[in-house]
């Protein structure tokens, strides 16, 4: 989709279940049941979504996936399908080499993941040699440093060979990544979690991360147990949701399965989304 001068794609890393009562956090089965079938398992299925952007400026990805570093528990834990962000690029004519910028929400596996890759001695490396990734300070800080409930969501070799070979910027604040794309702190999921906003043409895009990672979590209740910070997250929502609908953005969902993103309408007090589809290829 054309955007100013921007082309804008949702390119998928694969998908992944996740379990219900983690995604809907205090939301009860009796009412997300209706919406989201789960598995035997009490599994949610879920889209692992990252976004390019290409500009005249060079090529902007936010996030990277699960990757294919994943362990076997993991991956069975999960039901991940992943690793296949490198393959849907090659759809739109690019190769790892033409990413110039990578920029991550946060650090948890299921977006960290694919920032490296295993070279031919299992060492973690880069996968986007050229580009420069971009992540909070805060959320630097939580990957490096988790407390025992954070623990599970982050694995180091995701994200250390980053700093190991130079490709890292820390951000302490918003920042212009290129011209008219902006990370923005947002808190709320995780310390440090940013998303991203496009303001190239007069419309803008917005990648939220897990801020709203689902379109089942349009409604203000609908926030993951995963939240370090729920009510900033409801917080930021709140004020989000209200000026995605007035100003028509475009909202970009991290882990919608079929939903990838969508236009934010406000009807009798309440807020749904009207998809529109973005992606490249499954
Ligand atoms: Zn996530």
């Amino acid at each position: 989709m054309k955007f100013g001068r921007m082309d804008i794609h949702v390119v998928s890393d694969g998908t992944w279940r996740l379990d219900g009562g983690s995604l809907f956090g205090q939301v009860p089965k009796t009412l997300w049941e209706r919406m989201a079938k789960p598995d035997g398992k009490n599994r949610v299925r879920l889209g692992l979504n990252c976004l390019l952007i290409q500009s005249p400026e060079g090529n902007v990805l936010i996030e990277t996936g699960v990757g294919k570093k994943i362990d076997e528990r993991r991956k069975d834990n999960f039901a991940i399908d992943g690793g296949k962000l490198i393959n849907n690029l090659r759809a739109v004519g690019l190769k790892a080499n033409d990413i110039d910028h990578v920029v991550l929400t946060h650090l948890h596996f299921d977006h960290a993941g694919g920032c490296t890759k295993f070279n031919r001695r299992r060492e973690p490396v880069p996968t986007f040699p050229r580009a420069r990734y971009y992540v909070q300070q805060a959320s630097w800080e939580d990957a490096c440093h988790p407390t025992e409930r954070g623990r599970a969501s982050y694995e180091p070799a995701d994200f250390r060979p980053l700093l190991d070979k130079g490709r890292l910027e820390l951000l302490t604040k918003e920042k212009e990544i290129i011209p008219g794309v902006w990370a923005k702190p947002t808190g709320g999921h995780c310390n440090g979690h940013q998303m991203v906003l496009i303001t190239g043409s007069s419309r803008k895009v917005a990648y939220l991360g897990d801020i709203m990672p689902t379109p089942y979590h349009v409604p203000l209740p609908y926030i993951t147990a995963y939240d370090q910070h729920p009510e900033q997250t409801l917080d930021y929502k709140r004020a989000v949701l209200k000026e995605a609908a007035e100003s028509q953005w475009l909202v970009v969902f991290s882990h919608g399965f079929d939903v990838h993103a969508g236009y934010i309408e406000r009807q009798d007090g309440r807020y749904s989304i009207k998809p529109v589809n973005l992606a490249v290829s499954e």
